[in-house]
Formats: structure tokens, sequence, C-alpha cells
């Protein structure tokens, strides 16, 4: 019998890992169970781990587990879960171990009572204050960058909790969305640069924070606004909603990499459709770098708004090419040398009729190390395609990310170790484009890039960094930080 492995084939290690998704609500009698139907819709922002707290005015409940929401959330569990607040997070860890002591929302008691926490992000000086917060005393109980804030808020010496909390995020540099559930409130907040998305929506008298609007769609909740960046909102057990801005407002840099991959397509990130984004960003290609060809396929299933936006700008027909397996499980029989060329074939599989002896212009999202695209590659070419042009619908992606998207180092990075004809090359294509910076910004409603005052987060493909990387400066180790051996989930 073969062994069963988390990672089978590999096959999808050529896409950046989202980071997580985060919901919180309040006034809801059905606190927990929306919230449950919250992350569920965010799924796709995390899928190792997800966790609930919730308070019931007298004593707060958590329920958190490695998997799939829908794995560690049934009827029962959410039962248990009683209350009018909640908060959740679905994680896919960018910092710290996959262990349970890192699943989120993390959990605090202090004088003035519990306070639960679920991020989006990564912070970028968690190491360097951790390290001196382990000299002033401070006992870590999991490797993951958010407790740090828990210590800063228990050391604050402000009077409120809200003080408290904006004492400590003062003190931490990153891209976050915190949702945050204490005795009286759920508290939302954005980092200054607003990076990570946040929104907030109404349901009846039920107020609500979420990663994204298709996570108020799945509980019938309106869309009222995205939290804006810099925004401490405060929406209290009484219906109150209070707005705070703690920070100097500074020029927004929202993570434009949202738009081309992360989100949903039927999300809304900051007025903006993601979908229509996604096809528009495909027509922009096929205008910047068009060729000819007799069909446009989408590498499913994140190509598909950008084939379509392509095939109709170039007046060529849209056809799935590859079809994807939608039941692909986590764990799967483990690849033996001669098993693992099959791997792409698990979940992707040409449609012989639409490709053979025709010219083909595979549409991507996005090439990170290479080794799927070169595998479709192959695979569309034994299906009888004469002819495979790529189209990607982002600028090579040639820096890592330090702002809660997992990305490889340089070294792995396709981009960041080849210029378009040496990719080209090495995946087997008769022609490889992306679409280029400033034809991204204007998909995205922009006339160009500002190159002095950028409108978005774009550091994977400028390398422009807009937070600091104060622990990336210091040679900071973050699998240094435990000492005890847990076994992983
Ligand atoms: S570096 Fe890229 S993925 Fe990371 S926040 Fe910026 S745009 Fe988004």
């Amino acid at each position: 019998m073969l062994p069963i492995t988390t990672d089978p084939f590999a096959v999808d290690g050529d896409h950046l890992k989202e980071e997580c998704g985060v919901f919180g609500i309040v006034g809801d009698g059905d606190a927990a169970a929306h919230t449950a139907l919250g992350l569920h819709a965010l799924q796709h922002r995390g899928q190792e781990a997800a966790g609930i707290v919730s308070y019931d005015g007298t004593q707060f409940h958590s329920h958190r587990g490695m998997g799939h929401v829908s794995e560690n959330f049934d009827s029962d569990t959410v039962e248990r879960l009683k209350g009018h607040m909640a908060v959740g997070h679905t994680r896919y860890a960018t910092t710290g171990d996959v262990i349970l002591r890192n699943v989120q929302p993390l959990f605090a008691e202090y004088e003035f009572g519990g306070f639960a926490v679920a991020h989006n992000g990564n912070l970028t000086n968690a190491l360097t204050l951790r390290r001196e917060l382990q000299k002033r005393g401070c006992l870590f109980q999991s490797t993951s960058d958010t407790e740090v804030v828990t210590h800063l808020i228990a050391l604050s010496e402000a009077s409120t909790v809200e003080e408290r909390l904006i004492d400590a995020l003062r003190q931490i540099e990153g891209a976050y969305s915190f949702v945050c559930l204490t005795n009286n409130a759920v508290f939302g907040v954005r980092d200054p640069l607003g990076v990570r998305p946040l929104v907030l929506g109404k349901s009846g008298n039920a107020h609500i924070l979420c990663s994204e609007t298709c996570a108020l769609d799945i509980i019938g909740a309106e869309f009222v606004r995205d939290i804006e960046p810099g925004e401490l909102i405060i929406l209290s057990h009484d219906g109150s909603v209070r707005s705070l801005h703690p920070f100097p407002r500074q020029n927004a840099r929202f993570c434009i990499f949202e738009y081309i991959y992360f989100a949903r397509p039927d999300s809304n990130m900051e007025g903006h459709s993601v979908y229509e984004v996604r096809k528009r960003i495909g027509a922009q290609l096929a205008i910047e770098s068009p060729v000819d060809c007799d069909v446009v396929v989408p590498v499913p299933d994140s190509g598909v708004p950008a084939a379509l936006g392509f095939a109709a700008e170039a007046h060529k027909p849209f056809e799935y090419g590859i079809i994807r397996n939608h039941y692909v499980g986590r764990t799967f029989i483990q690849p033996t040398d001669k098993t693992r060329h099959l791997g792409v074939k698990r979940k992707h599989n040409p449609n012989r009729g639409v490709l053979e002896g025709k010219r083909v212009v595979l549409v991507d999202d996005s090439i990170v190390r290479g080794t799927t695209s070169t595998k479709i590659v192959e695979m569309v070419r034994q299906a009888g395609a004469v002819e495979v042009h790529m189209r990607i619908s982002s600028p090579p992606t040639a820096h890592p990310c330090f702002f809660g998207i997992d990305t490889p180092s340089y070294d792995k990075l396709l981009a960041a170790q080849h210029d378009v004809a040496g990719m080209a090359k090495l995946l087997g294509v008769d022609s490889l484009a992306f679409i280029s910076l400033d034809g991204l910004y204007k998909a995205v409603g922009e006339a160009r890039r500002d190159a002095g005052k950028p409108q978005f987060c774009d550091a994977c493909f400028t390398g422009d960094y807009p937070l600091p990387l104060t622990d990336q400066k210091a040679g900071s180790q973050p699998k240094q930080l435990s000492l005890l051996n847990e076994e992983r989930a």
C-alpha cells in the first residue's frame, strides 16, 4: 500500500499561496454559525487551519483545528460556540510552523478581560520585537508573528483596551488586517498603507468585518464600505460603531496581487469588481502582446477571467482546452519514480478536441517557479497543439513578498533568475509575454504607475517595498523561533 502524504506531486507549488482570511461579527444570535459560513467563503485564502472564538457575555468559547473550515465546524461544534459576538480565521501559515498552537484566533486573558485576535498579513518586525519582549519576561506560547501584539497589549500602561491596542499597533511594522474580540466589542484594523483588505458589512442589527465581500454574500449581509488604511473600527455589543484613525495618514498601497490572483473573482475590492479587473488585464495583454492564434485557453481556474478578456479583445474563440479536476484531496498517494511525471494530470487534463492541430494561447495569472507551467505546456503539445504561446496576467514575479504572501526566495523565482526569453525557452513555449506594469495599473483604473508615489504595493514585481523590512535586514531566522519539537499537524 502506498503511503499517504500531504504534498502529493507538489503540482500546486507553482502558485503563490494566499495569506489568511478573517471574519468578525457583532449583534448576531447565530454569530458562530455565520462566522463559520464566512470563513467557508474565505477558504481560498488559507486551507491549513481554521478557528473561531465567540463570547456569550460571560465566557469566551474557542474551537481551532487543522484543515479546512468544513472539517472543523460541524453543527455540534458551532452549537457549542455560544454568544452574539465572534471572530474567526482561516489560515495559511506565512510565519510560524503548521502546529495547533499557531492556529488563530489567538486568545489572551488580561486583567481587563479576554482578547482574541485573528490576523491577515505579516509583521515585518515581529522577530525583533519578540526578542525584546522575551528579554522583558514575556513567555511566548506560539511561533506566530501575531502573538507579539498580545504581549504588547499586556505591557501597555494605557487604561482602555482600545488605547492598549493602539499602543501595540504603533510598535508593529508590516501588513495587517486584524479582527479582535473583547468582552464588549469586535475591533477591526488595517495597517496604515492598507496592504491587506478588510471590509465592513451589515445584516439587520449585526455588523460584520471580513477580508472579502464574498464572505458577506454567503450570509446575506450587505456591503457597507472598505475599512480605510490605518483605520481602527470598533463595533460595540450595544450596536454602536466608532471609527478612529490613530496613525498619520499615508498614501495607500493596497496589494495589487489581490486583483490578479488572491481574491475571489466574485469579490469587490476597493471599489472594483475583481472579475472585471481580471478581464481588463486580459484585454490589455491582448493589446500589448497580440499573437496569431486559433484558440485562447485559460489555465484553470485562476486564468479564466483574464483569458475571457484576452479572447474578446483579440476576437478569438475562448475554449476550455484544459479541464481541472476539482476533487483533488489534501492527501493522496505518494509519487514514485514511475508515477511522478503523472502529477500534473492529477489536477489538469488536456481537452484534446480543442487543442489538436491548433495554435494555442495559454493564459495564466502568474509564473512563480515555472514547474507547473512547464508541465502544462508539455501536456498541451502532447495533446496535438501545433503552437503554444503563453500570456501572463501579471508582470514577472521577480521578488519575494514579505507582507503575508508565501513566495519562494530569489533563487527559486523563475523571473528572478531569467529574462523573458530565457523563461520562454525553459517553459518550452513559442512565445511568452507578461502584462506591463503600466498596463496592470490601467486595468485597475489608474492612468499609469506613479513612480514617485505608487498607488499600490507591487513589490513582488518591482522590488519597491513600501514597508520597512526590519527582521529581514537584521538577518532574523524565523525557523529558530521555538525550542519545542512539537508534532506537526
Ligand atoms: S509584495 Fe506582491 S503579493 Fe506582497 S503585498 Fe505587495 S503586491 Fe501583494
